[in-house]
């Protein structure tokens, strides 16, 4: 008989975290819930765990675990409650955890990400940025711990599903010519250039196909997004920036598509639903029922693309800019993005700004060779003080 596989999931009051959720709930046989964490919406945590049971659950500050631990007890559930960085370090590297699904927003998932690499998990990866990072680091702990990575992100899914088993020969070996990395290109692929000034989080957040959280729904507005997906690519894939192309597809239907010496391209398709390449991911190499509608091509009836324009989308370059630069360019790029985007959630500059902060925090520092962990925070600190250095200079 199949072992029910243990999950830890990293993010769980999130919108990946709350799609994960729902597809382990369709497989009670072959999936069971092992932590839940979360860092604020901590009512939403108290009910996930009441709905699933977990051996533990990690909030970040003491005095919000004593409120849950009681709030637990109440209602019955001998559920452990963990604090901070070092308990959801211990839930993503417990003995008894098969599989954690990393979907911790931003860089404060990383140190948890790379705990259940270093303890050879199975880790479905939907925090990018965490890869973004960290990137050489991040793949050689996935190689020396023989964890098996993979990835959520719906076109980094797709493309693993259409690239062959063996592609970690090398793809020119495997018969890659290009990934085609494909975009919805936002809420704010037609507003005329002139408006983008008076754009509101709201607007950008208002995502045409798919629903997520604010920060990321931000990201899919500049195309940052897209940009941090090339550089996830490069990494998961053993790519070349220039192997990976960006081509923007309105619908959402193809997920993204590998294109082959022979003229072949192959896509994997389906509705905008992260269950999908969750779903995909947990069963993988098997397949589960996701939840998830099956895809009714004649009321989509179109599909179309269109280049993606540099002028309208700065991030795109500047993240283009910093895979081609490698070794610290990534780690400024995503930490002097993450400061730009909160300020621009929280009403402190305007949207186009986002691009002026991160341009300038990536022109400022020099790019350096990465060899440890504290390197990177040293450096996603660093960018992250000249971003402020924008905003108070700028009287924001
Ligand atoms: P979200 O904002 O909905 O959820 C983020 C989760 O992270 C929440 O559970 C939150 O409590 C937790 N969190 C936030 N800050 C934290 C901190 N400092 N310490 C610990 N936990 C913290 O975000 P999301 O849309 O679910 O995205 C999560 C990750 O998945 C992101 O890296 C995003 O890029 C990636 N991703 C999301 C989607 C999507 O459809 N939402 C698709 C692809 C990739
Ligand atoms: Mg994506």
């Amino acid at each position: 008989m199949k072992k029910t596989q243990q999950i830890t999931v990293l993010g769980a009051t999130g919108s990946v975290g709350l799609s994960t959720l729902d597809v382990i709930a369709r497989h009670p046989d072959l999936y069971q819930v092992f932590a839940l964490t979360g860092f604020s919406r901590l009512k939403e945590l108290l009910a996930l765990c009441v709905r699933h049971s977990p051996r533990f659950a990690v909030v970040p500050e003491q005095e919000v675990a004593r409120g849950l631990q009681d709030a637990l007890a109440a209602a019955g559930l001998d559920t452990r409650v963990l604090v901070g960085e070092s308990g959801l370090c211990e839930v993503a590297a417990h003995p008894q955890v098969d599989t954690v699904l990393a979907a911790i927003v931003g860089a404060a998932g990383l140190r948890p990400t790379l705990a259940a690499v270093e303890a050879g998990k199975k880790v479905l990866l939907a925090n990018k940025e965490a890869l973004v990072m960290s990137g050489a680091l991040f793949m050689q702990a996935v190689h020396r711990s023989g964890a098996v990575l993979l990835p959520i992100d719906s076109e980094h899914n797709a493309i693993f599903q259409c690239l062959p088993v063996d592609y970690s020969r090398g793809l020119g070996t495997v018969g890659v010519r290009r990934i085609l990395l494909t975009a919805s290109g936002g809420p704010f692929r037609e507003t005329p250039l002139a408006d983008l000034m008076g754009v509101t989080p709201e607007q950008a957040c208002a995502h045409p196909n798919w629903s997520m959280g604010r920060k990321i729904s931000v990201d899919s507005a500049s195309m940052m997004n897209k940009g941090l997906e090339l550089i996830e690519a490069c990494w998961l894939f053993d790519a070349r920036p220039s192997q990976v192309e960006v081509v923007i597809h309105p619908q959402s239907v193809i997920h993204s598509m590998v294109d082959y010496v022979d003229g072949s391209v192959l896509a994997q398709l389906g509705n905008p639903d992260m269950r999908t390449p969750i779903a995909h991911a947990l069963a993988w190499p098997q397949r589960i029922d996701s939840g998830v509608a099956p895809l009714n091509l004649f009321s989509i009836a179109r599909l179309d693309f269109q280049a993606p324009d540099e002028q309208r989308f700065p991030c795109l370059r500047l993240a283009r800019q910093a895979a081609e630069a490698g070794n610290s360019a990534p780690a400024l790029l995503n930490a002097a993005n993450e400061v730009a985007v909160a300020a621009f959630l929280n009403r402190r500059i305007r949207y186009p700004e986002i691009a002026s902060i991160i341009d300038e925090v990536l022109n400022l520092e020099p790019v350096v060779a990465v060899q440890e962990l504290d390197a990177v925070f040293e450096i996603d600190l660093k960018a992250r003080t000249l971003a402020e250095q924008w905003l108070s200079r700028n009287g924001r």
